[in-house]
């Protein structure tokens, strides 16, 4: 028999179920499925393969209330979020289901005769995804390696694994064949790693943090694996005093807080032009005194608890000891609650400020120049989202363009939409995510020539 794993909800403490942990030897079954199927799969006419993504992304938004039920049971997201990500799982299987027959290969003319390329789908496809935003990581990587062709495994992380489950079931009921998508519920170690060992397996497609996205990473340069990876952040909020300082200051809690900042967008870095430092601490501070903390099924609630005790340990041994500027509301009793806290470190290369401390904890400091800011910004191992707030629209685009990150925004939080790529610059990860950008990722471009002589 299996080993079975505990399911906890980080709201209350309570077991909402178990689940059977899938060894080596399922792994390698799914992967022998996976390969079987992979011929029939790709030969499906695009227009039937779109028409199979439609029906699992209509199934999805049949279902979205349970899969949001079972986010927030299982990870403690709010409620809105949950309900939020449920939405954005169908929405990016139509988009990807649209992309079908829109990622087209092109002729080339050439002495004697013609060149044409081929984007061929991979084969077998190993996708990891992280705890944090379980379904909507899901979503990410299985439509656009469904949408190519390939066949897929997929592992979620161990600790949250029950939106994912019912993705797979969704699948099948939405009659995409047997074989083609596999949910492997196990651990890194056995499940995760044998999709970087196993010859079958074609691509790694990681979501996670930088560690174990490095030994991925080399772990798929034995076989010369594809690999993409998306890592962690560190990213920066820059306030210059020329913006609607207001409107940054108001914006800027849940831009780290959001997820009680297990985001790998959090702006967790902020930076205030000095003129404004003060007003915009205060502007902070108010806006973040009003996002609710609590019950996570509460529609009312912003902010919910951390997702295990591991992980509230790793925050708390970041902040414990250390003097806040601002500290907020945390429930008291059962729950893997932290506080959301504002620090402006004295030290700027405390480990505050340079690691990923992925909780609610934001660190904020003054800077006086463009130069200075830009500097700052990029004074990281990570680059991957961030905000530019600014009226002076050269400002804005000149920092944009200097700012070593995937995915930023100017006077705007916002990361991500599947229509426009997303990843990130240095050890933020490698490849991307969204858009027709990822088809690549999932596919070989094939050149044929064909004589004409
Ligand atoms: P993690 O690296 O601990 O685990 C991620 C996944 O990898 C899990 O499924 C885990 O079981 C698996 N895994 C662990 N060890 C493995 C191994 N040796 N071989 C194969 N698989 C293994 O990350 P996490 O704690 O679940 O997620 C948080 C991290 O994810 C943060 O760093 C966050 O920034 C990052 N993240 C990045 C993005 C992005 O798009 N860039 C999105 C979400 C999360």
């Amino acid at each position: 028999m299996p080993d079975t794993l505990q399911i906890v909800n980080p709201a209350n403490e309570t077991v909402i179920a178990s689940v059977a942990l899938a060894t080596v030897d399922h792994a390698d079954e799914a992967i022998a499925r996976a390969k079987e199927a992979g011929p029939a799969w790709r030969m499906v006419a695009p227009a039937d393969r779109a028409r199979l993504l439609r029906r699992f992304a209509e199934a999805v938004a049949a279902n979205a209330e349970e899969l949001a039920q079972l986010e927030t049971a299982n990870m403690g997201m709010p409620i809105g979020a949950s309900r939020w990500c449920a939405t954005g799982v169908a929405d990016v299987l139509h988009y990807f289901a649209g992309a079908i027959d829109k990622h087209t290969g092109s002729t080339i003319p050439v002495a004697g005769g013609i060149d044409m390329t081929f984007h061929e789908p991979l084969g077998v496809v190993g996708l990891i995804t992280p705890w944090n935003f379980p379904m909507y990581m899901a979503s990410w990587k299985l439509g656009p390696a469904l949408a190519t062709g390939n066949t897929v495994v997929i592992k979620p992380a161990e600790i949250t694994p029950l939106t994912t489950m019912r993705l797979g079931e969704l699948a099948l009921d939405a009659g995409i064949p047997e074989g083609v998508l596999s949910v492997l519920v196990g651990t890194g170690a056995e499940v995760g790693w044998r999709f970087v060992t196993h010859p079958d397996v074609r691509k790694v497609a990681f979501t996670g943090s930088t560690a174990v996205g490095k030994r991925i990473m080399s772990g798929c340069a034995d076989q010369v694996k594809r690999v993409t990876l998306e890592l962690g952040g560190k990213s920066a909020n820059i306030v210059f005093a020329d913006a609607d300082v207001d409107a940054a200051a108001a914006g800027a809690p849940g831009a780290v807080f959001d997820n009680t900042g297990q985001d790998c967008c959090a702006r967790s870095r902020v930076l205030v032009q000095r003129s404004v430092f003060d007003r915009f601490v205060e502007g902070f501070e108010a806006a973040a005194a009003q996002l609710v903390v609590g019950d996570p099924t509460d529609p009312a609630t912003a902010i919910g608890p951390l997702v295990t005790a591991a992980h509230l340990a790793k925050v708390r041994s970041y902040t414990d000891g250390v003097r806040a500027t601002w500290t907020g509301e945390a429930p008291s009793g059962s729950g893997f609650w932290h506080p959301c806290m504002l620090l402006t470190p004295d030290d700027p290369s405390s480990a505050l400020w340079t690691d990923e401390v992925f909780g609610p904890v934001a660190t904020m400091i003054p800077f006086d120049t463009e130069e200075e800011a830009v500097a700052i910004a990029n004074d990281s191992v990570y680059g991957l989202s961030g905000s530019i707030w600014s009226r002076d629209i050269g400002r804005a685009l000149r920092v944009a363009r200097a700012v070593e990150g995937g995915a930023l925004s100017v006077n705007s939080n916002s990361s991500v939409r599947y229509a426009t790529p997303f990843g990130g610059f240095k050890q933020s990860g490698l490849g991307r995510e969204h858009s027709m950008h990822v088809l690549d990722h999932y596919t070989e471009l094939k050149n044929v020539f064909i004589s004409m002589t």
